[in-house]
């Protein structure tokens, strides 16, 4: 395959009239593309100038006759392409010029969507580039690193697992009922059975897991997202591991079985008390004024990075959707693939998904959660789950 494959990250700047709005910029992050795209009401004349410097390369793309509704943005994007993209309103308002500023050597190439013809590509580590100037409405740019610099590092790491036993130390999570036996906290039987399906998956050759809690500790669902955003990428997985509980379940007093989320932008009814007794964390601890910021942050984070990750997260599900269902217990107590707002799903670098493994307040089922054979044969079945959707994953990527 003699074509660059590019660091991914999309960026579109959809525009009313030759008019930029803040509001239209979207960062969308891939480890291995990089995209931006403006769309102009009318024809543009556009100029891509080559400004490379040895220590900071970078390169700007001017638009003459258009106008950002704002003086001067500077976006990070995450991912190894771009360090940042500077917008800003030049020579008195006539021109609105993109530069952007990237980690390393990198390739990009300018394009006219719409008639197809490509602008000179440049190659910043080897030529200069001669500007040209050319009418357009319809502007993407791609910038990304090399296939050889950057794929045979993404390609040649294991892929990791991140498992997430929910809750721990104060926070039990869902309790068995009361006066039943045995006494159940959630936060012991995710650990379980976290622990068990690293020691399957842990053989083998291609994956390394972490988990984001070994004992029995409060760790903040912030520190969860960190820490998935330190290790994880896009080629990676993120599996939160719960136990549900019927009182998060309208008109369910006697519901039993396992269930899949992927991450979505609000509850519907019939999840929303589950993602709000997941969400709920030890907040006695949490500054409420760092607890609202932390929201709104995440608020504005998921717009931009939900789509991105939201398909992977449903192809995981689908994974582990077959996986349960070849099971004699589990092919009969499926209640199936959902999506809830759950926090812990919603970092920007990796597909995540929630399994609740069943119900602590089922009296059949809660004991065959404590049982040590019945917690192998359902690390087993999530281990597989996550095989499934690896092998599903390596056949459809170049
Ligand atoms: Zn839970």
């Amino acid at each position: 395959m003699g074509l660059a494959l590019f660091l991914n990250l999309m960026i579109v700047l959809p525009c009313l009239g030759v008019n930029i709005r803040e509001k239209d910029i979207r960062v969308v992050n891939h480890p291995a593309h990089s995209r931006i795209t403006l769309e102009f009401s009318e024809q543009v004349d556009i100029r891509v100038v080559d400004g490379m410097d040895a220590r900071d390369p970078f390169f700007f793309v001017d638009v003459y006759g258009a106008l950002a509704d704002f003086d001067e943005r500077v976006l990070r994007p995450r991912g190894n392409s771009l360090k940042a993209i500077q917008i800003q309103n030049f020579a008195g308002g006539k021109v609105l010029r993109l530069v952007f500023f990237s980690h390393r050597k990198t390739v990009f190439r300018v394009f006219d969507e719409r008639s197809k013809s490509v602008y000179p590509i440049s190659v910043l580590q080897e030529k200069a580039f001669v500007p040209s100037a050319r009418k357009t409405d319809f502007l993407v740019i791609e910038v990304g690193a090399t296939e050889a610099t950057v794929l045979p590092a993404l390609l040649s790491r294991k892929r990791r697992v991140i498992l997430d036993p929910g809750h721990g130390g104060t926070d039990p999570g869902a309790v068995s009922r009361p006066g039943a036996k045995p006494q159940l906290e959630e936060k012991n039987l995710n650990l379980e059975i976290a622990k068990r399906v690293q020691s399957i998956l842990g053989e083998n050759p291609n994956i390394e897991v972490l988990l984001t809690r070994y004992k029995d500790t409060n760790v903040s669902l912030k520190r969860r997202l960190d820490f998935a955003e330190e290790i994880g990428s896009e080629r990676d997985l993120f599996v939160a591991i719960h136990v549900n509980a019927a009182k998060y379940h309208t008109r369910n007093s006697d519901a039993r079985g396992v269930e899949f989320y992927y991450l979505s932008r609000t509850s519907n009814p019939d999840t929303r008390g589950i993602a709000e007794a997941e969400n709920r964390e030890d907040e006695t601890k949490m500054d409420p004024r760092l607890s609202r910021q932390w929201d709104l942050i995440m608020k504005q984070l998921i717009q931009e990075f939900l789509e991105e990750f939201q398909a992977l997260g449903i192809q995981a599900c689908e994974g582990f959707d077959r996986a349960f269902k070849k099971d004699a217990y589990y092919g009969k107590y499926n209640r199936g693939i959902k999506s809830a707002a759950f926090r812990v799903l919603m970092n920007r670098v990796m597909p995540a998904v929630l399994i609740e493994v069943g119900f602590i307040d089922h009296p059949v089922e809660s004991r065959f959660l404590a049982n040590n054979e019945f917690q192998d044969r359902l690390a087993q079945l999530i281990a597989s789950g996550v095989l499934e959707y690896f092998s599903q994953q390596d056949s459809i990527s170049p």
